[in-house]
């Protein structure tokens, strides 16, 4: 091949290499394209043919580019989030390249949250969350885009904020961006038609333009990868084991200080000190909890994790970031949250400490339950 060929669909460079990157397309597929030089990547052909949009990654660097390009145009922006990950979704600098654009933030997985949380004050949280970020979301929104919930609702808030313009889909990977703007196409049968009637515009790369029924366009970005997501340090097996399918069943445990809890051999909570009191764990049901002596707990760790202290598994511990500390004095009922995995919620008075992979956030709120 002596050219480089491009998706006539999104404007990707073509290849076969790595099905996660942009311009993958079978090589069969790219053998018989270079005789009549139209081909789709897999990603545009899925689209045109399914309706199905799929998850693709980007290097930073061209993630930079499509965010500079959002600065200069006039559109929403959609930030969809991973409730459960929300510092491993935020987008670094998203406000700056935001500009005066609307930014409708999108808590996504909310299936997953007990039936004993108010969303009101998950969604004051993530609004909290954002200012520190610096971005001013004009609205905030819960959805499961594996549901389904909410989708209307949403819909209806996109047409309301995007008031005539495109409208750029951003978010980190692994925060349902795809599943959730393949309920659109789905739900939506104007777009649905659209898509397989129209041509990409192919004047523009690395993304996928939806046509709207107005002429404007969704702009299905792609993921950024997020270094110190805790995701991004485990496998697909862990990635199950930790990624809630089904509404979290809280567990409740009296602690004494002194006491350990570790969440499989992901994070690590010390009760310190203060009173016997009930802390309540919110992770997935299927993450194994072990309660130890906290003078023990580091001996406990070296010896089982991989093992009784799973995920990560045996041949991923090598891998696996150490555990770092972070102490926290708590004055009420406060909520200790471990990006990524979930939260424990302390009722009392005391002080507590909680561990996590390095470069993974642990941050603490006022209680949401
Ligand atoms: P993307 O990388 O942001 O495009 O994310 P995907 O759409 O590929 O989804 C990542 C993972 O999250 C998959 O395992 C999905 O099944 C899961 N997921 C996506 N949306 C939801 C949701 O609303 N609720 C739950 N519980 N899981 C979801």
């Amino acid at each position: 091949m002596t050219e480089a060929l491009h998706c006539v669909g999104c404007g990707a460079i073509l290849q076969t290499e790595d099905k996660e990157k942009i311009g993958y397309t079978p090589a069969a597929v790219l053998a018989k394209a270079e005789k009549d030089n139209e081909v789709y990547c897999q990603r545009c052909f899925r689209l045109r043919h399914y309706n199905e949009i799929q998850a693709v990654d980007l290097t930073d660097d061209d993630f930079l580019r499509i965010l500079n390009e959002m600065s200069q145009v006039d559109a929403l922006i959609v930030n969809v989030v991973d409730i459960f990950d929300f510092n491993g979704s935020l987008i670094p600098g998203l406000h700056r390249f935001a500009g005066n654009n609307p930014v409708l933030l999108v808590g996504n997985k909310a299936d997953i949250l007990p039936k004993s949380l108010r969303k009101t004050k998950l969604t004051r949280w993530m609004r909290q969350r954002a200012h520190e970020a610096g971005l001013r979301p004009v609205d905030v929104i819960l959805t499961s885009a594996k549901k389904g919930d909410q989708l209307e609702e949403l819909l209806e808030k996109i047409d309301f904020y995007r008031k005539g313009r495109d409208v750029y889909v951003v978010g980190t990977t692994n925060v349902g961006k795809s599943t959730l703007i393949n309920q659109i196409i789905q739900q939506s049968t104007a777009i649905k038609d659209l898509i397989t009637t129209s041509r990409f515009p192919g004047t523009t790369l690395d993304k996928i333009e939806i046509p709207l029924e107005d002429g404007q366009y969704l702009i299905d970005t792609p993921g950024i990868i997020h270094d110190y997501q805790m995701a991004h340090f485990l496998g697909e097996r862990d990635l199950n084991i930790i990624a809630p399918q089904k509404e979290i069943k809280p567990k409740v445990y009296q602690l004494a200080a002194g006491q350990t809890l570790f969440l499989g051999g992901l994070a690590r909570f010390d009760y310190i000190k203060g009173e016997k009191s009930s802390f309540t764990v919110y992770v997935s049901n299927d993450l194994l909890i072990h309660r130890t002596k906290t003078i023990k707990a580091d001996e406990f760790y070296q010896k089982h994790s991989g093992e009784l202290l799973q995920p990560p598994h045996s041949d991923e511990v090598a891998d696996f970031p150490e555990l770092v500390q972070f102490e926290f004095s708590i004055k009420e009922k406060t909520d200790i949250v471990f990006a990524g995995l979930g939260w424990i919620t302390a009722k009392n008075p005391g002080i507590i400490r909680g561990w996590a992979p390095k470069g993974v956030d642990l941050v603490v709120r006022q209680a949401l339950v």
